[in-house]
């Protein structure tokens, strides 16, 4: 998987030289010299990755990590802060203003491309999902961005796995400080656990007696319940090769013993609001998968939907040999209630009209609204007989109970008119069985209204 990395340093040997190391992995390179260079490449969206320097003349690495990380249009790029300087202050500093990770220099070649392979993966997956919240927002749904960008990453819910109560009780409490913490120390309970308790974030020690804390990691990435949730690694400088695989398999991120506590709670908030800002964009991705089936007034399903359906409901009906209705269903005089009561009371009619559809089928009916005042009915494994008794009813139970309009204070007569068929066995085309049940529905319009007229295959 290659992506298109953009190295910002001041200095042109430091430059060449990452450029160099990344080019040698197959990575498209990009380079800018200053800040302002690189928010402008940034802001047109045309790398996955950024390592910046940080110091730097004019505006230095901070302030373009965090001018980056408060612009919408940059904010999920991840960030790699790359410096000579290495206390635990200025890793912060770094942290703090919203980066992904922080290299010294000299940047060790295995360390720079497991993470920047690894943070390439995590760029993928949150493209993709915004591709499609893209499309959602072009159908009105809410940008994900600016509560991503105001989340400070707090209040999570995190599994800490650590069997050494010294090394538990420590983290649990600096932790404690930002988020609510469960501390499972048993390892093979620990998959379990994270399964059932909707984490927001794992941190895993992979200093286990007798387990393999990575073989836990990978585990937590294919099961489905646990695959989105990060997970932090902690290990002993020894083991940080270890953790370097852990990259690989898909850990997020990591830190080294002693674990320093500024780092790990700047750390965990990373981790947490990048969990929540992908979480936002795969509802968003969801609500739009519903509102393109469903029609906004009704909630019933939309004609769309109906049309694609029924395909598939007509072509298992005549490969099973089982019979399948279908009816259209129109109100009567729609029109009138619309010019004596107002538009208003016509939706009121058309909402309370599709609950009271919706009480009188199955689950396995597929209800939908066609047109304006007009619904299909479609039903599996339903014959003419037995359809039009359920046709029957539901005209009962629309003319027989006034509808509530202006929020209760009028009540108005409301029918129905209602054609019935069912598809021909030798697998008919739905358009003419559609166009069999409009016919039947003419005629009961044309029979005086307020009835049911089935018509047989
Ligand atoms: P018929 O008994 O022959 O079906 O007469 P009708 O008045 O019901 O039929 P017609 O097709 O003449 O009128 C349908 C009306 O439904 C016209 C249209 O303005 C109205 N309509 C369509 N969609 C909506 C909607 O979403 N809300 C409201 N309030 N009215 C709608
Ligand atoms: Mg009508
Ligand atoms: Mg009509």
């Amino acid at each position: 998987m290659s992506a298109r990395i953009l190295v910002v340093d001041d200095v042109p040997a430091n430059v060449k030289l990452l450029e160099a190391r990344l080019s040698a992995e197959y990575f498209d390179v990009m380079t800018a010299s200053n800040g302002t260079e690189a928010l402008a490449l940034a802001s047109r969206a045309e790398c996955d990755i950024i390592l910046l320097d940080v110091m730097m003349p004019d505006m230095d690495g901070f302030e373009v990590c965090r001018r980056l990380k408060t612009d919408p249009a940059t904010h999920h790029i991840p960030v790699v802060m790359v410096t000579a300087l290495d206390s635990p202050s200025d890793r912060n500093r770094g942290l703090e203003a919203g980066a992904d990770d922080f290299l010294t220099k000299p940047v060790s070649d295995v360390v720079l491309i497991a993470r920047v392979r690894s943070l390439t993966r995590l760029k993928m997956m949150t493209d993709e999902l915004r591709m499609r919240a893209i499309t959602s927002l072009e159908i009105g749904m809410q940008a994900p961005e600016r509560s991503a960008i105001a989340d400070a990453g707090k209040g999570g819910r995190i599994l800490l796995v650590d069997d050494r109560p010294s090394s538990y009780e420590r983290l649990a409490t600096i932790l404690a400080a930002e988020h609510t913490i469960d501390v499972e120390p048993n390892p093979t309970e620990a998959l379990f656990h994270a399964a059932e308790g909707n984490y927001d974030l794992l941190i895993v020690s992979l200093d286990l007696n007798n387990f393999d804390g990575l073989r836990l990691c990978s585990q937590a990435r294919s099961l489905e319940r646990t695959r989105h949730v990060p997970i932090l690694a902690i290990a002993e400088a020894e083991n940080a090769t270890r953790l370097l695989r852990g990259l690989e398999i898909g850990v997020n991120d990591y830190l080294l013993r002693p674990i320093d506590k500024t780092e790990l709670l700047a750390r965990a908030r990373t981790q947490i609001r990048r969990r929540r800002y992908t979480d936002h964009l795969r509802d968003n991705v969801q609500n739009s998968i519903e509102m393109a089936i469903t029609d906004a007034l009704t909630g019933l399903h939309n004609r769309r939907y109906m049309e694609s359906h029924l395909a598939t409901l007509a072509e298992q009906a005549s490969t099973r040999g089982k019979p399948l209705a279908l009816m259209i269903l129109d109100i009567d005089y729609f029109k009138s209630i619309n010019d004596n009561y107002g538009h208003d009371a016509g939706d009121d009619v058309l909402r309370e009209f599709a609950v009271r559809v919706r009480k009188s089928i199955r689950g396995i009916d597929l209800a939908c609204r066609y047109g304006g005042e007009e619904f299909v009915i479609v039903m599996p494994e339903t014959d003419l007989h037995v359809a039009g008794m359920v046709a029957e009813r539901l005209r009962r139970s629309i003319a027989g109970e006034p509808f509530a309009v202006h929020k209760g204070t009028k009540r108005i007569e409301v029918t129905i008119s209602i054609g019935l068929t069912t598809l021909e066995q030798k697998g008919e085309a739905v358009a003419d069985v559609l166009k069999r049940a409009d016919t039947a529905l003419y005629r009961a319009k044309h029979d005086g209204r307020n009835r049911v007229v089935s018509q047989a295959a």
